[in-house]
């Protein structure tokens, strides 16, 4: 069978750089069971979500994981029901064999690679709902997407009973509302997560920054530029939101046309928007280049002056 096509069954890619083997699953019993054998035999195993099209932040996640646990599993999978029916879902890129092969090359033990049918039967009925978490930021602006997350993660939380999941902070909100999901519903599991990973001019890296233009890459250059300038006005002592706001509208605004969706200052657990900066706080902003819709975030903390 060829490589990346799905069989239902387990397969085994033999390892090049390894004497392991990595297995390959599109069903829930044979990869649930995998796991299960493991954490028999006392390992540890690290779990990593993804929708694949992986680049170095992914393989971050992956290298984490296997820092702090014996084996690890990734799964790949395009959810449907986090995406708006305007959205991305079908271009959303789905390069199978070369995800498979960085898998490989990082040592992963088992990749889940489910259909939606074998995700969301045609007469499943339930989705996980956070609230508050989900009501600001990307909120009302992808209504129902974090809904969509925080079902698929219960689900892959379920099928794959993993010790501790990785998560990049690229995505903060989502990562609140999965520590959140994960300690409301007693999902026994550690939620870890892992800085973000960014190009040298800072962009956080995407799967979606191959619907960049050349010219579109440069202005988006300017998204981590604005957070880093926010970031250190704050060190230096400015506390007030909404002048942090503007410096950082102005910025994103001279680079070039494109549509800032939100730029915003929250509590970095609680998500609540702030008006001072007077603690750690998160700076998050989207905004929206071409057909391409960005986010990226930083932390902030305000330098506390003693003596
Ligand atoms: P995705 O495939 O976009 O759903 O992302 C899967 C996981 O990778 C999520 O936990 C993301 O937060 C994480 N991730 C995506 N991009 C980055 C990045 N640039 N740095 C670190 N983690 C990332």
């Amino acid at each position: 069978m060829a490589s990346g096509q799905r069989d239902g069954a387990a397969r085994t890619y033999s390892q090049t750089f390894s004497s392991a083997q990595m297995q390959v699953f599109g069903d829930i019993q044979p990869c649930r069971a995998a796991i299960e054998e493991a954490k028999r035999q006392g390992k540890l195993v690290g779990l990593v979500p993804t929708m694949g099209a992986l680049h170095a932040g992914h393989l971050s996640l992956i290298r984490a994981a296997r820092r702090q646990c014996d084996r690890v599993a990734a799964t790949i999978f395009v959810n449907p029901t986090q995406f708006g029916p305007n959205e991305d879902f079908q271009a959303y890129p789905r390069p199978m064999d070369a995800d498979l092969e960085a898998c490989r090359r990082e040592q992963v033990d088992w990749v889940f690679t489910p259909s939606v049918e074998c995700m969301y039967p045609a007469d499943s009925k339930t989705s996980v709902h956070v609230r508050d978490l989900t009501s600001g930021l990307c909120g009302p602006f992808r209504p129902g997407h974090f809904d969509g997350v925080a079902t698929v993660v219960a689900k892959l939380f379920n099928i794959l009973p993993a010790d501790a999941a990785f998560f990049g902070e690229k995505d903060y909100q989502q990562l609140q509302v999965i520590k959140r999901m994960a300690a409301d519903l007693n999902f026994p599991i550690e939620i870890v997560a892992c800085p973000t990973v960014r190009e040298p001019d800072g962009l956080a890296m995407s799967s979606r920054n191959a619907y960049l233009s050349p010219k579109q890459r440069e202005q988006a250059a300017n998204l981590s530029r604005a957070l880093f300038t926010a970031a250190e006005a704050v060190r230096r002592g400015e506390t007030n939101v909404a002048k942090l706001q503007s410096m950082m509208r102005d910025l994103i605004q001279s680079a070039g046309p494109n549509q800032i969706d939100y730029i915003e200052i929250v509590h970095p657990q609680s998500l609540a928007r702030l008006t001072r900066v007077e603690g750690p706080a998160r700076i998050c902003l989207a905004v929206r280049i071409g057909a391409c819709r960005l986010i990226d975030n930083v932390p902030v903390e305000p330098t506390r002056l003693t003596g």
